[in-house]
């Protein structure tokens, strides 16, 4: 069974150690990545101190700012102008979500694309879109592609079923398989919330992607035999009093059916911040040969 397993986080540490071998040759705390932290949601915080340890891991310095909850947005945007200018600073990092008075658009817009590691600014998902290479791709789904190609799974003239079309995950991920370049070409199929009989697409599926939050909504009815499952979500959920995280996919209930699985934790979440690191090495290197 364990062979059916993709191991994650293993894959995201020889990916984060492999960094940190060309950033030793850099120069320790030469590249560099800001945070912003809006607010005082105690899982943001947590998800800034975690990638804050990986920067401090690989010889990345992190800076960090975090402003109160009832900030408006002129004030973030003149933040953001700042570290927009400033040298020190290859990457730049908004912690999602945002209060309810900011508008999201307003402040990833106003990232320099040449520092918008999370590749969310429209330029890169535009050029994304376009088939570009030299861009920053969002991380999430840049990490599944990689998660992908370092398992060896073959994508062309696979029948992939992605769940989810999020701006963030769904839509970025199904714009890189589709290129036409070696390692994409795949036959995609896009499920979203008002899609009738999920069922007869995912039964369909070589390769099933979920990302929609829905706590074990895959069962083992839902997926074609000997696919293989790579499940973006986490869901916190309540099991005899204790809360634990899981996916979307129902792990126990299909994991005899599979050919391969990302489990939750330890699959895709990890590759994420793998690939934060490697966008701001690639910022990094870009400005160089400016
Ligand atoms: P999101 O913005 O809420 O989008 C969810 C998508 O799923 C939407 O397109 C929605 O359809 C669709 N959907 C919802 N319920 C559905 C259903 N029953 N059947 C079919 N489609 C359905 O979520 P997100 O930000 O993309 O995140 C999705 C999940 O991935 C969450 O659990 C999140 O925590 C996780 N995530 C994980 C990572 C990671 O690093 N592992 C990164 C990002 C997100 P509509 O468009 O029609 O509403």
């Amino acid at each position: 069974m364990m062979d059916k397993i993709i191991d994650g986080k293993k894959i995201s540490e020889n990916i984060l150690e492999e960094l940190k071998k060309k950033i030793s040759k850099i120069g320790q705390n030469k590249i560099g990545l800001a945070f912003i932290l809006i607010g005082d949601n105690p899982a943001s915080k947590t998800y800034v101190k975690m990638k804050q340890r990986v920067c401090k891991n690989i010889g990345i310095q992190s800076y960090y700012l975090e402003l109160e909850k009832t900030v408006s947005e002129d004030e973030i945007l003149i933040e953001l102008d700042k570290l927009n200018k400033n040298n020190n600073v290859h990457g730049i990092l908004i912690q999602m979500p945002l209060p309810p008075h900011i508008n999201e658009k307003r402040i990833i817009y106003a990232i320099d694309p040449k520092k918008d590691v999370d590749g969310f600014h429209p330029i890169n998902l535009g050029k994304l879109m376009l088939g570009e290479q030299d861009i920053f791709f969002p991380c999430t789904p840049y990490g599944i592609k990689i998660l992908l190609e370092r398992e060896n799974i073959e994508i062309e003239k696979k029948h992939l079923v992605i769940l989810g079309r999020s701006n963030i995950v769904g839509k970025p991920l199904f714009n890189i398989l589709i290129q036409n370049q070696k390692g994409c070409n795949a036959t995609i199929t896009m499920l979203h919330s008002k899609t009738d009989n999920i069922k007869k697409y995912t039964t369909l599926a070589d390769i099933l992607i979920s990302a929609i939050g829905k706590p074990l909504f895959i069962k083992e009815d839902m997926i074609k035999k000997d696919s293989i499952i790579i499940d973006v979500g986490i869901n916190r959920i309540w099991d005899n009093e204790k809360s634990k995280i899981v996916g979307d996919v129902d792990f126990e209930n299909v994991l005899n059916k599979v050919k391969k699985i990302t489990p939750v934790p330890g699959g895709v979440g990890p590759m994420t911040i793998a690939m934060l690191m490697e966008n701001c090495y690639k910022s990094f290197i870009k400005k160089l040969s400016l």
